[in-house]
């Protein structure tokens, strides 16, 4: 016995999963008329902000924020030669 629990994106049929399965990995929703398997999702889409520090591999976003880290700490702890 399946479970229903959406329509299919590609043509409206019913997708399913089954009632029961035995195995830890759960199964995939897949389309009883054309047969697609639903993507993987993680939940909603949520509207994100953009990420506040640099993502491993985005050389170009990294170099700017180290130049900015650098900069703020310039301006924190600004290097000057003691007064006499
Ligand atoms: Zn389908």
């Amino acid at each position: 016995m399946d479970t229903t629990v959406g329509t299919c994106g590609n043509c409206g049929g019913a997708v399913t999963v089954p009632a029961a399965w035995y195995a830890t990995i759960p199964p995939t929703p897949t389309c009883v008329r054309c047969g697609a398997a639903a993507k993987m999702q993680h939940g909603p889409v949520l509207p994100m902000e953009e990420p506040r520090r640099a993502v491993p591999g985005d050389k170009e976003l990294w170099c700017a924020r180290l130049a900015q880290c650098l900069a703020n700490v310039e301006v924190e702890a600004p290097l000057t030669a003691p007064e006499r």
